[in-house]
């Protein structure tokens, strides 16, 4: 289910533009607009959550596929010497956008 007033699901309708790097009908990857580093991707699931916690069954299995497909579409898209995987849950992590997402950072040897 995807929600009416959250910016991923307008990018995973199409409403808002981004730049893809993978979609199928599970997922989406797309490049982060404001990047941290020289490949940082976003992974979204094509449906609405915010939270680890708050994931059901169905979102529990499109986020193991997303585990398991982003090591080659990481290594497609220039992060093929290593990149860190970041997902971001509340406040104190600085969460911006509710909607669980799986940030991919690489092309380059990342500080922490
Ligand atoms: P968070 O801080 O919630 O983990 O990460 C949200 C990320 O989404 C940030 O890195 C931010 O730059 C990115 N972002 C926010 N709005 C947009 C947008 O409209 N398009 C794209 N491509 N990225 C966005
Ligand atoms: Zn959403």
């Amino acid at each position: 289910m995807l929600s009416n007033d959250c910016i991923f699901c307008k990018i995973i309708k199409g409403e808002i533009p981004s730049a893809k790097v993978y979609e199928d009908d599970k997922m989406l990857v797309f490049r982060d607009i404001e990047p941290k580093a020289k490949v940082h991707l976003l992974a979204v699931a094509k449906t609405h959550f915010k939270l680890l916690e708050e994931a059901d069954g169905n979102s529990k299995d499109i986020l193991s596929y997303m585990l398991f497909k982003i090591p080659e579409i990481a290594k497609q898209n220039g992060c093929d010497n290593g990149y860190r995987l970041i997902i971001n849950q509340g406040d104190d992590a600085g969460q911006t956008v509710f909607h669980l997402h799986i940030h991919i950072l690489g092309g380059e040897n990342l500080p922490w």
